[in-house]
C-alpha cells in the first residue's frame, strides 16, 4: 500500500502533537468500540437515571444516532437515519407517531436526508429502538460519530424521466454495505460522507462529500452514448471547504463494483494514522489535498487490486443546480412527483403522520412514496396527473402549499442553540423569521438558496449558498454577546464551484449583521440582484438575467458591504 501522510511536522513524540479532543476521543474509541454501547444504552436505560451514564458512553451514543442535546442535562437528539431518504408512508407515519411519542411532538428534516427528534430521555430509547429496527425495519448504526454517515441521493433516484443511469437502491445498498461491515468501518479518523445520485442538476451536491458518485454520459468512439458514474473524493465544508475532486474515472453502472470503490476509499481514509492527529485535520479532505487527485487515484486502484476506466473529461458533475426538485413533475412511468417545500425543515409530529396518509392516499406504488431532500424538503411520489392537484389542496389545508414562495424551497438552517451545544446562535426561529418577512415582502420567479448556520461548523452548508449566515456575537448598541451574522454570497456547485464569500469592509473584517436586521440585509441583497437584472433584460437581446450567484460574483465588495449595512433610519423601524 502506498504510504501515510504525517500531520506533525515537528520532532516532538507523536502523542504531543494530539490535541487533548483527538486524544480522548481515539482513546474512547480504543478502549471500547462505539458499535459495542448497545448493551450499555438498554442498561442505561433501565436504571432510567441519565447521571449514572459514564462520560465515555456519551461519545460512544453518536454511533447509534443518539447526542446529548443543550444543556446536557438529561435530555437527548435522536437522528433517524434515511439512507437516501426513501421512505414508505408506513415508515413515515411511525417517525410522526415517535416525534408525538418521545420528541414533544417536532421532527427535523436534516440536510443528509435524516429526520431529528429532540427530548428523547434514556429510558425511551429502548422503546425508540424497537419501533425503529422491529417495527420500521430500519437501522441506527452510524448514524452519527466517527463512522460512514448516512448516504445521501437524488430524491428522484430510479424514477426521474431523464436519469442519466437508474441508481433507485443504490443508496440504500451502499448504507446497507457499511453497516454489514460493521467494526471495519466504526472507527474512521473521523466522520465520512457518501452521496451517489444521476439527475441531471445533481442536486445531492456530490462535490461536498467525501466521496461521491455523480452520473455522467459519454460518446464512445463508435458514437453510442455510454452512461456510467464519475467519482470524487475529498470534499468537506466547515472552516476550511474543499471541494471533492473528481478522480477522472468512469465507474460502469454495476452495484457491486461500486459499493467495492465506496468500501476501498473508506479503506484508504480508516488506514492515514496521521489524520488521527487532531480532530480538525482528521478529515479525506486534508489527505486528498496532500497527496493530490492522481496519488488518490493510484492508491485506491492499489487498494481495489485492479484498474480503473481513466477519463480525463470527467473533470466533475456537469451541470449544477440548487433545485432539490421541489414543485410538480413527472416521472419515468408517467405519474407525477409532488416536492413540498418544508420551512427550515421542520415539521410536527401531526404533519409527518398528515403527510404519510396523503402518500398512501394518492401514491401509486406502495414501494416508493416519500423521500426527504438535502434541502430539507419532502416529496411525494408516483402521484396519478389527475389526482395532483386534488393533493396540493389537502397539502395546503396542511400550511404545507406546494406553489409556496420560492424562497420557502431553498431556506435551510441547522439546529441552533435551541438544541446543539456547540452553537453560538439562534437558527431555526431565526430562519422562520427571515422567511416570513421575504415572502410578504419581496415577490420573487426564482429561488435564492439562503443557508442559516449558529456557528462555523457548516452544517447548514452556508459556503454553498447563494446567501450563507454564519452566527456569531459581537456588540450591538453597548450590550456585549448580542447575536449576530456574517453573511457570504455567490457559493455555487457543478463544472464551475465557488465557495460563498464574506462580505468585508474595506479593512477586510467580516461584516457583522445584528440579527435582528438581518431580514433587512438579505431584502437588500435580493432587491439589489433583482433590480440590476431587470434594468439588464431591458436592454438585453436575450432577456436572461443573472442568477444570484452570478450576479453576486460579479458585484465590487464594497457595494455587497453596504447593502448589508442596515442604514439607522431603517434600523430604528425595526
Ligand atoms: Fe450546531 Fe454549528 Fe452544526 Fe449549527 S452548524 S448544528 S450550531 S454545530
Amino acid at each position: 500500500m502506498i504510504g501515510t501522510r504525517t500531520l506533525c511536522t515537528n520532532l516532538q513524540p507523536r502523542a504531543s502533537c494530539m490535541t487533548n479532543k483527538s486524544v480522548q476521543v481515539e482513546e474512547i474509541k480504543r478502549a471500547k468500540d462505539g458499535l459495542d454501547v448497545w448493551e450499555d444504552i438498554h442498561r442505561y436505560a433501565a436504571l432510567g437515571d441519565y447521571s449514572a451514564i459514564e462520560p465515555d458512553d456519551f461519545e460512544r451514543f453518536k454511533w447509534y444516532g443518539i447526542y446529548r442535546q443543550k444543556p446536557k442535562d438529561g435530555y437527548f437528539m435522536c437522528r433517524i437515519k434515511i439512507p437516501g431518504g426513501a421512505l414508505t408512508a408506513p415508515r413515515l407515519r411511525e417517525i410522526g407517531t415517535i416525534c408525538n411519542l418521545y420528541g414533544r411532538g417536532i421532527g427535523d428534516v436534516t440536510t443528509r436526508q435524516d429526520i431529528q427528534l429532540h427530548w428523547v430521555r434514556i429510558q425511551d430509547v429502548p422503546d425508540l429502538f424497537d419501533r425503529i429496527y422491529n417495527k420500521l425495519g430500519m437501522y441506527q448504526e452510524f448514524s452519527c460519530g466517527d463512522a460512514p454517515r448516512n448516504t445521501t441521493a437524488c430524491p428522484l433516484a430510479g424514477e426521474i424521466a431523464d436519469e442519466i443511469v437508474d441508481c433507485g437502491p443504490f443508496a440504500q445498498a451502499i448504507a446497507d454495505m457499511y453497516r454489514q461491515g460493521g467494526k471495519e468501518f466504526s472507527n474512521l479518523p473521523r466522520k465520512f460522507k457518501s452521496a451517489i445520485g444521476a439527475c441531471r442538476i445533481h442536486c445531492y451536491a456530490p462535490q461536498i462529500n467525501d466521496v461521491a458518485m455523480f452520473g455522467v454520459e459519454r460518446k464512445r468512439p463508435d458514437g453510442q452514448t455510454e452512461r456510467g458514474f464519475g467519482l470524487c473524493v475529498g470534499g468537506s465544508l466547515r472552516d476550511t471547504p474543499f471541494f471533492a475532486q473528481s478522480l477522472r474515472v468512469f465507474v460502469p453502472p454495476d452495484l457491486e463494483l461500486i459499493k467495492d470503490i465506496f468500501r476501498k476509499v473508506a479503506h484508504i481514509f480508516r488506514d492515514q494514522s496521521s489524520l488521527r492527529q487532531g480532530r480538525l485535520k482528521a478529515r479525506l479532505k486534508f489527505y486528498v489535498q496532500e497527496i493530490g487527485w492522481a496519488a488518490f487515484r493510484d492508491q485506491l486502484e492499489d487498494y481495489l487490486g485492479y484498474k480503473l476506466e481513466h477519463d480525463d473529461s470527467i473533470v466533475g458533475p456537469d451541470g449544477a443546480g440548487n433545485d432539490d426538485h421541489v414543485g410538480v413533475g413527472r416521472l419515468r412511468n408517467g405519474l407525477n412527483y409532488v416536492g413540498i417545500p418544508i420551512a427550515r425543515g421542520r415539521l410536527t409530529g401531526d404533519q409527518l403522520i398528515r403527510i404519510a396518509d396523503l402518500a398512501e392516499k394518492y401514491g401509486q406504488d406502495p414501494r416508493r412514496q416519500i423521500n426527504t431532500t438535502i434541502k430539507q424538503n419532502i416529496i411525494l411520489l408516483n402521484i396519478r396527473p389527475d389526482q395532483t392537484a386534488d393533493l396540493c389542496k389537502e397539502l395546503e389545508d396542511l400550511e404545507l402549499p406546494v406553489n409556496a414562495h420560492p424562497l420557502r424551497q431553498q431556506l435551510i438552517s441547522c439546529t441552533g442553540t435551541q438544541f446543539c451545544n456547540l452553537a453560538i446562535v439562534e437558527t431555526k426561529d431565526r430562519a422562520k423569521r427571515i422567511l416570513e418577512y421575504l415572502e410578504q415582502k419581496v415577490p420573487m420567479t426564482e429561488p435564492v438558496f439562503i443557508s442559516v448556520s449558529g456557528c462555523p461548523n457548516s452544517c447548514a452548508q452556508y459556503q454553498i449558498a447563494d446567501i450563507g449566515l454564519q452566527g456569531t456575537l459581537f456588540t450591538y448598541k453597548g450590550v456585549k454577546g448580542v447575536e449576530h451574522y456574517h453573511v457570504l454570497v455567490g457559493g455555487r456547485m457543478g463544472v464551475r464551484p465557488e465557495f460563498g464569500r464574506f462580505i468585508c469592509t474595506e479593512d477586510t473584517k467580516k461584516v457583522k449583521v445584528p440579527a435582528e436586521l438581518i431580514h433587512l440585509a438579505i431584502e437588500r441583497l435580493i432587491r439589489a440582484w433583482q433590480a440590476d437584472e431587470a434594468e439588464a433584460r431591458g436592454s438585453s437581446a436575450n432577456g436572461k438575467g443573472r442568477s444570484f450567484a452570478d450576479w453576486a460574483n460579479a458585484q465590487d465588495m464594497s457595494r455587497l458591504a453596504e447593502l448589508v449595512t442596515i442604514p439607522d433610519d431603517l434600523a430604528a423601524t425595526q
